[in-house]
């Protein structure tokens, strides 16, 4: 092995390569091509994103790499793990279609892999991430930032969705603008870099309770940062894939252009969640509502009394 020489970028590119390949030739990626389809994602937005599938074989990658890189450094970009007790090595990826996870500079870091419906591969958890490396911070990370750079800086707006597919849905609708956090809410590292692009943040969260909790706690990680914010769970449990796929581009993009500011957002889910008919559910909304907006220093006494005015 050229131990040593390589970097560990280097060897992420070599497998993205391998995988694409066993995605677009040969019965293994069959299913894995089908599933695609199943899901609207063309030729071309399977290409833009490098998307690809690991065969159903736990040794897989590892034996490709042989006499190419050691067994250690696939494990150092988190493509293999070892077996307890020293007993060998396994792939990480087995059976899953794989979405190649690309640093804001271009650069191949990491992976996420989905289990593949229909598959022989079992698994508790529909998606798995990279374990973090010297190359790969899941706090610092937006997914497709890469890609999303070019209209975030025109448009002066970032999408923020929760998973690879609402992204990718995203970009193959034209909202080209964004990105995904990695299965975290928006952490505060997030925050400070698209800070420096001085765009509105539109958050698009699933709405599920994961993603009505993510978004939460996104919201309060923004406040204290004094950034144009926008919040959006969408109705009926759907994500941004899944909303895209029912109503289509006009309907998303308006429904981004018209989503309500965090404060706003937070009152409304105030008011879902007290019974605001009667005055102890009015109190408690006021004094969450005030103890929320204490935190916000980027918020101007301005809204204070809107918020009074219009909803009290
Ligand atoms: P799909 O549409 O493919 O079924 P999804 O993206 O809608 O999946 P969710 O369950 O809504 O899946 O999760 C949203 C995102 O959160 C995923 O895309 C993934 O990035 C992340 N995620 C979910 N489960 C896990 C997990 N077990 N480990 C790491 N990340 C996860
Ligand atoms: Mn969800
Ligand atoms: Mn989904
Ligand atoms: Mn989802």
């Amino acid at each position: 092995p050229k131990e040593g020489k390589v970097t560990q970028y280097e060897i992420v590119e070599w497998a993205i390569n391998l995988m694409q390949q066993a995605l677009h030739s040969g019965s293994a990626g069959e299913l894995a091509r089908t599933y695609f389809k199943g899901r609207n994602l063309s030729q071309d937005t399977i290409r833009k994103f490098r998307l690809g599938f690991h065969p159903e074989d736990w040794s897989w990658l590892l034996d490709k790499a042989k006499g190419r890189y050691s067994e250690k450094q696939l494990v150092s970009v988190g493509l293999a793990g070892e077996r307890d007790n020293g007993r060998g090595f396994y792939d990480n990826l087995v059976g899953r279609i794989v979405f190649p996870i690309i640093d804001e500079r271009g650069r191949p870091v990491a992976f996420g892999g989905r289990v593949l419906p229909g598959g022989n591969i079992e698994s508790p958890a529909k998606y798995w991430n990279s374990p973090e490396s010297s190359i790969f911070l899941k706090r610092r990370t937006l997914y497709a930032f890469d890609q999303a750079r070019e209209k975030i800086r025109t448009d002066k707006a970032a999408v923020i969705v929760e998973g690879y597919m609402d992204c990718i849905a995203c970009h193959q609708a034209g909202v080209t603008n964004a990105v995904a956090t990695l299965g975290t809410a928006l952490t505060e590292d997030h925050v400070k870099f698209l800070k420096r692009f001085d765009c509105r943040v539109v958050l698009v969260y699933d709405g599920d309770n994961a993603g009505i909790a993510a978004a939460e706690r996104s919201i309060e990680r923004f406040l204290a940062q004094d950034l144009d914010l926008r919040v959006l769970t969408l109705s009926d449990g759907q994500d941004p894939a899944d909303y895209l796929d029912k109503h289509g581009t006009e309907e998303f993009q308006a429904l981004i252009d018209g989503a309500p500011e965090a404060w706003e957002y937070k009152l409304q889910t105030l008011t879902g969640r007290h019974d605001i008919g009667s005055v102890s559910g009015q109190q408690q909304v006021l004094n969450e509502m005030l103890d929320f907006l204490a935190a916000a220093p980027g918020l101007a006494g301005g809204i204070r009394e809107d918020l009074v005015i219009r909803h009290v």
